[in-house]
């Protein structure tokens, strides 16, 4: 079994699923006592967040990829940012790393390949909705097309990750404007809903929405026990950001 390298802490309320699903799946598929082998370098937020509100992109990336660094310095064999978001620097990371990325968009959209869909509704935060590295990466390379709420709603979303489930609060009012939102995304053609912050599914899960969900937080975390498990660097059909 291959060791896991996460980059946590953005926020650690998304990060502990991660620990949780990728330790069910290898005991799921190992049995007994079996368990993962994970290294975790969990960031203090706050300093990354402000990065994010001034837009300093490099010092964010150059975090990052120090903590990439250090990870496969510690043992990683492969390296994961447990975050939509920071994919935005993904390419900095991928530099400072001679062991593979495995970006959290490439399992997911796999996913909804397979699915058959081509359409989906995105929801994360404003860089992740607003910003091109995401919603290009998944029609470039996948050929799926995304489309994302109106102001106002891409405004509730994004309120509501950072100033409710970053810090643990979940409101039955702010799960009823994702239901709302999601609504709105089905009547626009969306045929899925990508759950495109890792702290969504801490809200909504796949009774709560009209539309099937494909939560990156559970897609990603299947795609890293599934790769530290196989012989390859290729799994499912994903592809492996080469070192
Ligand atoms: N965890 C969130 C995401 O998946 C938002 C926090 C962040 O800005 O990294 O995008």
């Amino acid at each position: 079994m291959k060791t896991i390298g996460l980059i946590g802490g953005m926020s650690w309320e998304s990060t502990v699923p991660y620990y949780c699903i990728i330790n069910k799946d290898v005991r799921e598929r190992l049995g007994g006592l079996h368990s993962a082998k994970i290294i975790l370098l969990s960031v203090e937020f706050a300093e990354i967040h402000h990065l994010q509100q001034i837009g300093d992109w490099e010092q964010a990336g150059k975090i990052l990829a120090d903590a990439a660094l250090t990870l496969e310095k510690a043992g990683a064999e492969c390296v994961a940012v447990c975050t939509n978001t920071m994919h935005l620097v993904a390419d900095r990371i991928i530099q400072a790393l001679s062991v593979p990325f495995i970006h959290i968009a490439d399992p997911t959209a796999q996913k909804i390949k397979e699915d058959g869909l081509t359409k989906v509704g995105l929801l994360g935060t404003h860089f992740t909705m607003e910003q091109p590295f995401y919603a290009e990466r998944l029609r470039e390379k996948f050929g799926i097309n995304v489309i994302i709420p109106d102001e106002a709603d891409r405004e509730i979303v994004h309120q509501t990750i950072f100033g409710e489930l970053c810090v643990g609060r979940r409101r039955p009012e702010s799960q009823r404007h994702f239901q709302r939102i999601i609504r709105k995304l089905a009547d626009r053609g969306a045929q899925g809903v990508l759950l495109g912050c890792t702290e969504i599914s801490l809200l909504i899960g796949r009774d709560d929405s009209v539309l099937p969900i494909y939560d990156t937080t559970e897609i990603h975390a299947h795609a890293l026990a599934a790769w530290a498990l196989s012989d390859s660097d290729i799994t499912h059909g994903m592809q492996v950001s080469p070192a």
